[in-house]
């Protein structure tokens, strides 16, 4: 099954720009230099209808929803708990709205760790006591190893984020990883036969919980997929001038960067 695949969000915690920043990329005018917060799209056909799928809705989601042209959500995967990818959930309520009129909800997949935050956060949404009436028409749902969601079977792979156990997921030939400081060894079994991988690489200085540029340039060449894309990307890598240090077939992605992908095996 073939889909497409579009970053909605290129950005670190803090979007690039930066708030208070006029560093060169924070100034830059070259449109690939502002990066909303991470998030992708994947979008298929299924019998004659387009399903679409989202990893992680962070503050932006609103704004990338409108730039896309985002009319309704299928299912929402999420790959942590921090700010950056979750707290634009409640931007899911009028798209809820439109599946509860089909008679259904959304459903917001999401690990233990991940949802006892949704569930504190967004509580007048999800605790059955809360009386807040236009809630979210969305059901919380445990993320097993293997998604099958209209079609397509999401896999998902498990990496680090500092001491944190976070989720990336795969879906046929091509998979998402974001937040990453350290992928397992069996993750890396997941991963075999991509055409494409996207993996987080922050910048150059080392930080406690994010890859380097250089450490996910050298993941990339051993999971050896056709083209290798990095987002989660901080003011500190300017767009064209990194991209002309790359390897062939790397590059940093850009937000609304869109290409063809094979969903299945
Ligand atoms: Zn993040
Ligand atoms: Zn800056
Ligand atoms: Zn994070």
């Amino acid at each position: 099954m073939q889909g497409l695949f579009t970053f909605l969000g290129t950005g670190t915690s803090m979007g690039v720009p930066t708030l208070g920043c006029d560093c060169p990329v924070c100034t830059s005018s070259d449109p690939h230099d502002r990066r909303l917060r991470p998030s992708v799209l994947v979008r298929w056909q299924q019998d004659a209808r387009e399903r679409v799928l989202v990893i992680d809705t962070g503050p932006d989601f609103r704004e990338q929803a409108l730039r896309t042209g985002i009319h309704r959500v299928d299912a929402v995967l999420y790959t942590h708990n921090h700010a950056d990818h979750i707290l634009g959930l409640d931007d899911l309520r009028p798209l809820s709205f439109t599946v509860a009129r089909e008679g259904a909800r959304i459903p917001l997949y999401a690990s233990e760790d991940t949802a006892a935050v949704l569930t504190r956060v967004y509580d007048y949404t999800f605790s059955p006591s809360a009386t807040y009436p236009n809630r979210a028409r969305v059901d919380l749902l445990p993320l097993a190893d293997r998604i099958h969601l209209h079609g397509v079977d999401v896999v998902r792979i498990p990496v680090l984020h500092g001491r944190q156990k976070i989720d990336g997921f795969r879906f046929g030939r091509v998979a998402y990883l974001t937040d990453v400081s350290d992928i397992p060894e069996a993750s890396f079994a997941l991963l075999e036969g991509l055409d494409c991988i996207v993996l987080s690489a922050l910048r150059h200085k080392p930080h406690p919980s994010h890859a380097t540029l250089d450490q996910a340039v050298a993941w990339a060449r051993r999971i050896g997929a056709r083209r290798t894309f990095f987002t989660h990307i901080a003011h500190e890598l300017p767009h064209a001038e990194t991209n002309r240090t790359l390897p062939e077939g790397m590059e940093l992605a850009y937000d609304g960067l869109t290409f063809a992908v094979t969903l299945t095996v």
